[in-house]
C-alpha cells in the first residue's frame, strides 16, 4: 500500500504502475497539457511534471510511495524540482538549456495513429503553421540601413520606470521595451518592410510529410530536423512527432509480440477445436489444435512469425501469443440422470477419506465486497477474466 496516491493520480495511473506506464502516462499528459497547446493550464502542466519527476526515479517514488509528499521533504528534495520545460524537453529529445539558446524551441505533436498503421506502415500529412524569416526584407524587417537603435530604451531593449513609493524610497520596474519588444532595435515605420509588417517573419503554412514504417511504436518520434519557427539569427529547432497508438480491441502489443485473449469452450477445450483469427493485414488465419491435446484455461501458445514486423526488418516478425479461456457450461446444463455418462468418460475422482469426526460445512458464493476480512491475499485480485497464470512478456 502507498501512502499517498496524488501524483498517481495526476498521471492517471495506478500506484503499482510500471515505469513504462508512467513514461506513457507523462507524455500524454504533457503533451495535451503543454502552455503552447493548452495555456490555460500552466498549473495541471508543473504538478504532471513534479508527479513524473518523483514516479521515474525509483528512489524518490520509493520515499513516495512509504512517506507520502513529506517524505520528499524531509528526503531533502522538496522544493528542488526541476523546470516542467527542462523535464518535457529531457524527454521528447529537445537541445536542453545548452542548445535552446543558440537554437529555436522544438515543437512537438502528437501523431494518433492505429496498432494497423504501425503493422503495415502508413503515411500522413500533417499541415504545419510556421514562422519564416520574410523575404522581401531578408529578416531585417525593413531596409538593411534604416535600422536603428531603439530610442525609447536606447538599446537596452528593457524600460526602467522609478517610481517614489513613499518618503525616500524608490522603487525600480523593469519591464520589456514596448516599442521594440526586447529588440533593442526597430524601423522607422515609414521604412517598414510592407510584408511582415516589421515582423521579420511572416506566418506560412506548411505540408510536412510522416513516413510511419512497419513496426514502429508507441511512444517513437519521427524528427524533422530544422522545421521550427525560424528567427533572424538563430537556428530553426525541430518539429518531433510522437507516435501515440491507440489501443485495439483484439491484440496488446508487447515488443515484436501480438498478444490476444481467445475463449473456446468446455467441449473445445477438450475434444480440439478450430477458429479463426482476423490479421492485421485483412488476412485469416485458422488455428486447429493437435488431436487428443486438451487446453486448460490460461494456457498460453503461440503462433511463430505473426506478431508485430520488426522495424528496419519487416519481413521478420515476433510471435502472436494466444492466452485461451476456457468457458464452463451453466449450472443445471445437464440432467442429474445424465451426470454418470459424462462421469464414465472423464478420468477417474480421486477417493477422499471421510469420517464421520470430520465437520460438513457449506460452500457458498463468495463476494469480497461483504466480507472484507477475507481479503488479504492474491485470491481476491480484481481482475477475473486471466488466470493466475497471467501472460508476462519480454521487453528489449
Ligand atoms: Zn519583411
Ligand atoms: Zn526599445
Amino acid at each position: 500500500m502507498v501512502k499517498e496516491t496524488d501524483y498517481y493520480d495526476t498521471l492517471e495511473v495506478k500506484p503499482n504502475a510500471t515505469s513504462d506506464e508512467i513514461k506513457r502516462a507523462y507524455r500524454k499528459l504533457a503533451l495535451k497539457y503543454h502552455p503552447d497547446k493548452n495555456p490555460s493550464e500552466g498549473e495541471r502542466f508543473k504538478h504532471i511534471s513534479r508527479a513524473y519527476e518523483v514516479l521515474s526515479d525509483p528512489k524518490k517514488r520509493d520515499l513516495y510511495d512509504q512517506g507520502g509528499e513529506q517524505a520528499l521533504k524531509e528526503g531533502g528534495s522538496a522544493g528542488k524540482f526541476t523546470s516542467p520545460m527542462d523535464i518535457f524537453d529531457m524527454f521528447f529529445g529537445g537541445g536542453g538549456r545548452m542548445g535552446r539558446e543558440r537554437r529555436g524551441k522544438n515543437v512537438v505533436h502528437q501523431l494518433s495513429v492505429t496498432l494497423e498503421d504501425l503493422y503495415n506502415g502508413a503515411t500522413r500529412k500533417l499541415a504545419l503553421q510556421k514562422n519564416v524569416i520574410c523575404d522581401k526584407c531578408k529578416g531585417y524587417g525593413g531596409k538593411k540601413e534604416s535600422v536603428e537603435k531603439c530610442p525609447t530604451c536606447k538599446g537596452r531593449g528593457v524600460h526602467v520606470i522609478v517610481q517614489q513609493i513613499g518618503p525616500g524610497m524608490m522603487q525600480q520596474i523593469q519591464s520589456v521595451c514596448p516599442e521594440c519588444k526586447g529588440q533593442g532595435e526597430r524601423i522607422n515605420p515609414k521604412d517598414r518592410c510592407t510584408v511582415c509588417n516589421g515582423n521579420k517573419v511572416v506566418r506560412e503554412k506548411k505540408i510536412i510529410e510522416m513516413h510511419i514504417d512497419k513496426g514502429m511504436k508507441d511512444g517513437q518520434k519521427l524528427v524533422f530536423h530544422g522545421e521550427g519557427d525560424q528567427e533572424p539569427n538563430l537556428e530553426p529547432g525541430d518539429v518531433i512527432i510522437v507516435l501515440d497508438q491507440k489501443d485495439h480491441p483484439i491484440f496488446q502489443r508487447r515488443s515484436h509480440d501480438l498478444l490476444m485473449k481467445m475463449k473456446i469452450q468446455l467441449t473445445e477445450a477438450l475434444c480440439g477445436f478450430k477458429n479463426r483469427i482476423d490479421t492485421l493485414d485483412n488476412r485469416v488465419l485458422v488455428v486447429t489444435s493437435q488431436p487428443g491435446e486438451v487446453i486448460k484455461h490460461g494456457d498460453i501458445k503461440c503462433i511463430v512469425n505473426e506478431g508485430m514486423p520488426i522495424y528496419k526488418s519487416p519481413l521478420e516478425k515476433g510471435c502472436l501469443i494466444i492466452q485461451f479461456l476456457v468457458t464452463f457450461p451453466e449450472n443445471q446444463w445437464l440432467a442429474l440422470d445424465k451426470l454418470p455418462l459424462l462421469e464414465a468418460l472423464l478420468p477417474p475422482r480421486e477417493e477422499v477419506m471421510i469420517s464421520d469426526d470430520m465437520d460438513q460445512v457449506e460452500l457458498v458464493e463468495y463476494d469480497p465486497k461483504e466480507r472484507p476480512h477475507c481479503n488479504h491475499g492474491e485470491v481476491c485480485e480484481e481482475d477475473e477474466e486471466s488466470p493466475q497464470t497471467g501472460v508476462q512478456c519480454q521487453t528489449s
